[in-house]
């Protein structure tokens, strides 16, 4: 993939650039040594072998490294793959260039073992000698860069064998150390043998963004460059598009296509001084609504890996949202060359353990490999160090499990699968039962119980982290509503043909007319107008009425100037008025007086008394002379439902009346008929027509209504 062959003299000028009072002989000589032990040999790209320790010189010295790590790296394949011994190394170029060029040669050697123990020895003889010397790793990391970029003239298997240990150490180390821009094209390239097609895709998906991308990305610099400017702010803004792999990584996450994707560029603003940074930060969070939880300062408080910047995320113009990184120049070295910034300028400084320590998690994996001598133990704890932003957790059985920082035991149940995180009753954590919320941490030994009865809690959605526990959550929530609502529709709408004489079974079985009346409410099946009924966004009386049109209009319980009379069996028993027992009696549907309520009677023009309440509006606008008192005998009969209408106002949620009616099913009563809307104010309210045996059996239901943490109120209608 190179281009142009490195020459020398490209490399003496890289170092001067950094080290302008510099030493370079020792590389000439170091190139010349290099270039005789390499003699006649050639690498799989039919290139000199030269051209790679040229390469990974080029690369240490563009990271701002001195004579010495630049040599190393001209020097880094002469022991192992040529007939150079490290004595001569030593006696050339002194023990400091030999200590770095032993260092590498020690990580390549083979080990005998299965691919587990290779791997883990490998790894520990990587963290012994950059704890020992930190540039042996930078020349490590810079052999694995040329050599990922030249992989295409590998055999198939072992670009992928190479390219997913690329991933998992050399990446990762590279973050750590704070290397972005190489781990950024590690991943990329690792990316790019490991997963093929996902790349491409994702490669064409940008390509065909181009246009569109550039010209955003142009308009706001030039915003950003203007707005900096206004308030005398010197600074470089830059844009560019996010690596593959992280873009890759966002889609995985978030279960989206490239077209959902929104923040796939990041913007960076470089400028003079720390206090600009600051308020630099401040006319970007005046221009733009910043996203709440994602103003980090790395300033105030540098990552272990002397990362400083500022870091913002904020709702663009058109509603996207825009990642912007604000840093000085200094800042901005580091975070691009990380740990080879900061070395390059003590060169001539003697490297010691201390070094590698001021970095505590390369001293906790020095730590770490002289402990754990298991090499799967060993492999688990350098991944643990590797990836701060990730918890590991065992299952019972020893299975690890990868899942984010702060991800709680329903994240872990569902990671382990869907069924196990629906049905997740409760969960032990090291032996000991804790509550579902708790987070993960490293090590944990989780033990997830279910239960056949247990199934997602709505609360569940407060506290899990990862993308596959919500987006299953969501899942069966609104599977369970829509049952809910489907199963309510149903009776509603049962009540409701029944008045018309008919049964909803029947209608269902022989369909046609049913199916009409399902197409002229623009619903695909029966089950989504049943749902419509239950949610309340379709009245039962509007279908029956559709289904019946040439019977009869039904007659919706509209305020009668004389209330409609209850017939035949429906007559309320146990109703006694005072002196008139002989009289025909009904309740009236406008107040709907259930036993326990102050009654008054009102005499028709000859169809008997009508019981209202005493306080009933519509009583009061009638003739008085026709008002004749009454009075409940005792509580009512035993068996006898009285309907009444209430309402309940309640914080709005979906599915809002599906919970209510369980409430009211818990409470024991049937409901015959329900309305729900939403108003202006984001409240719900609800209307029921419900079934009671008396005052004391509405006031439980009112009750256990108002225990509902949603509900704001309970009150009574007229009917
Ligand atoms: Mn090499």
């Amino acid at each position: 993939m190179a281009n142009r062959i490195i020459r020398l003299q490209d490399i003496v000028e890289e170092v001067q650039k950094f080290h302008p009072d510099s030493d370079t002989s020792l590389i000439e000589k170091a190139y010349i040594f290099s270039a005789k032990a390499h003699e006649g040999q050639l690498r799989l790209s039919g290139e000199p072998y030269l051209s790679h320790p040229l390469e990974v010189a080029y690369l240490l010295a563009k990271m701002g490294l001195g004579p010495v790590t630049v040599s190393s790296g001209l020097l880094h394949d002469t022991v192992e793959d040529s007939a150079a011994t490290l004595d001569e190394v030593e006696e050339y170029f002194g023990e400091e260039v030999a200590d770095v060029v032993n260092g590498v040669t020690k990580i390549g050697q083979l080990v005998f073992g299965d691919r587990q123990t290779q791997q883990a020895e490998y790894i520990r003889k990587m963290i012994l000698s950059m704890s020992h010397d930190i540039r042996v790793l930078l020349v490590k990391l810079a052999d694995r860069v040329h050599n990922m970029r030249t992989l295409g003239f590998m055999e198939p298997a072992k670009q992928k064998r190479i390219a997913r240990e690329t991933l998992e150490i050399y990446a990762p180390l590279a973050g750590r150390l704070g290397m972005f821009r190489l781990k950024a094209e590690l991943e990329d390239l690792s990316f790019y043998y490991l997963e093929p097609e996902a790349y491409q895709q994702i490669q064409e998906g940008l390509s065909r963004k181009t246009g569109a991308l550039e010209k955003y990305n142009r308009e706001m610099c030039e915003f950003l460059r203007e707005k900096l400017e206004e308030h005398h702010i010197k600074g470089e803004v830059s844009g560019r598009v996010k690596n593959l792999y992280s873009i890759y990584r966002k889609l995985q996450a978030q279960q989206i296509t490239l077209d959902e994707l929104y923040d796939l560029l990041a913007f960076r603003i470089i400028v003079d001084t720390l206090s600009d940074c600051y308020e630099t930060l401040g006319v970007i969070h005046a221009l733009f609504r910043p996203v709440p939880g994602r103003l980090k300062d790395y300033i105030g408080m540098p990552k272990a890996n002397m990362y400083q910047s500022i870091h913002t995320t904020v709702i663009g113009q058109g509603g996207e949202r825009l990642e912007i990184q604000i840093r000085t120049r200094e800042m901005h070295r580091v975070a691009e060359e990380g740990i080879a910034a900061h070395w390059s300028y003590k060169e001539r400084r003697a490297y010691h353990e201390k070094d590698a320590q001021r970095f505590s998690w390369l001293k906790q994996m020095v730590d770490l490999q002289k402990e754990l001598k298991n090499p799967q133990e060993l492999l688990e704890g350098v991944r643990l160090e590797l990836y701060p932003d990730e918890v590991y957790v065992f299952t019972p059985t020893g299975d690890v499990k990868e899942l984010p920082r702060g991800a709680t035991l329903v994240d872990f149940a569902y990671a382990i699968h869907s069924e196990v995180g629906n049905r997740c009753s409760g969960a032990k954590v090291n032996g000991r039962m804790v509550p579902l919320r708790t987070e993960l941490q490293n090590g944990d030994t989780v033990e997830v119980t279910t239960s056949p009865h247990h199934h997602p809690s709505r609360d569940w959605l407060q506290f899990v982290k990862t993308t596959k526990a919500r987006h299953k959550i969501r899942q069966w929530l609104k599977v369970a509503e829509r049952e809910q609502s489907v199963a309510l529709g149903k009776e509603l709408l049962e009540r409701e043909v029944r008045k018309a004489g008919a049964s909803l079974q029947k209608l269902i079985k022989e369909g046609d007319e049913l199916k009409k009346v399902v197409q002229e409410f623009s619903f695909r099946a029966i089950d989504d107008l049943l749902a419509a009924i239950g949610h309340g966004k379709v009245s039962p009386g509007q279908v029956s009425n559709r289904l019946f049109r040439n019977a009869a209009p039904a007659v919706e319980e509209a305020p009668a100037l004389e209330p409609q009379v209850k017939r035949g069996k429906e007559e309320p028993a146990g109703l006694k008025i005072k002196d008139l027992d002989d009289m025909l009696m009904r309740l009236a549907n406008c107040c709907q007086p259930i036993p326990g309520d102050a009654i008054m009677g009102y005499i028709t023009r000859g169809k008997g008394v009508t019981i209202h309440r005493a306080d009933c509006p519509y009583l009061a606008s009638t003739e008085t002379f026709r008002h004749i008192p009454a009075e409940w005998d005792g509580g009512g009969s035993p068996n006898k439902l009285y309907p009444v209408k209430i309402q309940v106002v309640t914080v709005d949620k979906p599915g809002l009346l599906a919970d209510i009616t369980s409430a009211l099913k818990i409470a024991d009563v049937n409901v015959t008929k329900a309305s729900v809307e939403t108003t202006a104010e984001n409240k719900g309210v609800a209307q029921f027509t419900i079934q009671v045996a008396d005052q004391v059996h509405l006031e439980k239901v009112f009750g256990a209504l108002k225990r509902l943490k949603e509900v704001i109120s309970v009150r009574r209608m007229m009917g």
